[in-house]
């Protein structure tokens, strides 16, 4: 399995809209589509946002919830 849950989550955002063997995850609850829009659709309805607007400083990642990009910080900026 991931060794880190960090890495995890980046691996899952970073590929959830380029597609994964033509799916595409929900960074939150890991749902299956097999559209992007559709997760998109998923994201804003079942998690209550749109679009991804919390920036990483430090890297261009850009995440959902603000709790994912903590994460990143954490884990992966941590000097
Ligand atoms: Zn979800
Ligand atoms: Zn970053």
């Amino acid at each position: 399995m991931f060794d880190s849950p960090a890495k995890l989550l980046c691996h899952l955002i970073e590929h959830s809209f380029e597609g994964m063997g033509g799916t595409f995850k929900c960074p939150v609850c890991f749902t299956v589509f097999v559209q992007a829009n559709k997760l998109q659709q998923h994201i804003f309805a079942v998690h209550g946002q749109e679009d991804k607007i919390y920036d990483c400083s430090q890297c261009p990642q850009k995440f959902f919830f603000q709790t994912e990009l903590q994460v990143l910080l954490t884990k992966t900026h941590q000097a």
